[in-house]
């Protein structure tokens, strides 16, 4: 078993197409945010617009298979009760700023805006949206998750204030003063090959007869290719090398980002421990040109874990 070289091909395909939630169109405009009187010029400026996010869910319009994000004026952010400094700062589209809030739920627990859209869960209408569209919304709900969830600080207790357009939260105790940073964690996910066949596995809340790519958190203290090895024996009792970097991707359900790879089996025999898998299975590529016969389905269009399948099957 050896961790195997992580070379990305600037040729290959799959750095080049970005994965959904993936290749956003605004200039995060990093070094700007830093510059508080900047950054509340535009909070007032009219052309200012802000995503909503509220109950971790974003707002959209449109079509059963395709919808838009609806954002608002910083005048109707503001109407709802949305408190400027909590907004935090996405970047510019031109000379346009555009933020985040989350807004808070109704008395009656109601969503806001129904005259404008509905709010859904980005997971479930991701694939309905542009990349660019798709993006923002990832983007939107990931930071606002994390504002929300880092009000008070790890370190003492004490509130945290925001600063830096909202990317930074400080601690108001001036004796701690810490500052916290938006939070991404990192997942690998990996198919595996032997040959002619991939092994794919199967969560027992998953709906029936999907099967997916392993996965799994990289833990402190190991690397990616490490995290690979490790996840696919203990999930499979696979042993796996030549471990090849393919595409990321965000998914903020909360704050992931996911790290695509390929891997060639070297060792081991399939066991399923019955805990983080239900079951494990070798598919030869046959097998997925007639999915419907053998009850296979696969995972959703907008994850990686499709992508990844989607390039192995196309020998990229
Ligand atoms: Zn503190």
């Amino acid at each position: 078993m050896s961790a195997g070289e992580i070379v990305p091909d600037p040729d290959d395909p799959g750095h080049r197409t970005p994965n959904h939630f993936a290749g956003g169109a605004l200039d995060r405009a990093v070094t700007r945010r830093a510059d508080p009187a900047w950054v509340d010029s535009k909070r007032r400026d009219p052309s200012t617009r802000v995503v909503p996010v509220w109950r971790s869910h974003s707002l959209v319009q449109g079509e059963a298979r395709s919808f838009e994000p609806v954002l608002l004026s910083g005048g109707a952010a503001r109407s709802l009760g949305s408190e400027e400094p909590d907004w935090v700062f996405l970047g510019l589209e031109g000379d346009r700023a555009i933020f985040a809030a989350e807004l808070e739920a109704g008395s009656a627990g109601e969503p806001p805006l129904s005259d404008l859209g509905e709010f859904h869960d980005l997971h479930r209408v991701g694939a309905m949206l542009g990349r660019s569209e798709g993006s923002l919304l990832a983007y939107a709900r990931a930071v606002v998750t994390w504002s929300r969830r880092h009000r008070f600080c790890g370190c003492c207790g004490h509130p945290t204030a925001p600063r830096d357009g909202g990317h930074v939260r400080r601690c108001a105790n001036d004796s701690c003063g810490e500052d916290h940073f938006p939070r991404t964690d990192p997942a690998i996910i990996v198919l595996v090959s032997d040959g002619d066949r991939c092994l794919l596995g199967r969560k027992d809340i998953w709906p029936e007869g999907v099967y997916s790519t392993l996965a799994g958190f990289v833990e402190p203290g190991e690397s990616l290719s490490e995290a690979v090895i490790r996840e696919v024996h203990e999930e499979s009792g696979i042993e796996v090398g030549n471990v090849r970097y393919r595409s990321s991707q965000p998914w903020p359900f909360p704050s992931s980002l996911m790290l695509g790879f390929h891997a060639d089996r070297v060792g081991g025999e399939l066991r399923i421990d019955g805990e983080e898998l239900a079951d494990a299975r070798w598919f030869r590529r046959e097998d997925f040109t007639r999915r419907r016969e053998i009850g296979l389905r696969l995972p959703s269009r907008v994850s990686i874990a499709r992508r990844l399948i989607r390039d192995w099957l196309a020998g990229t």
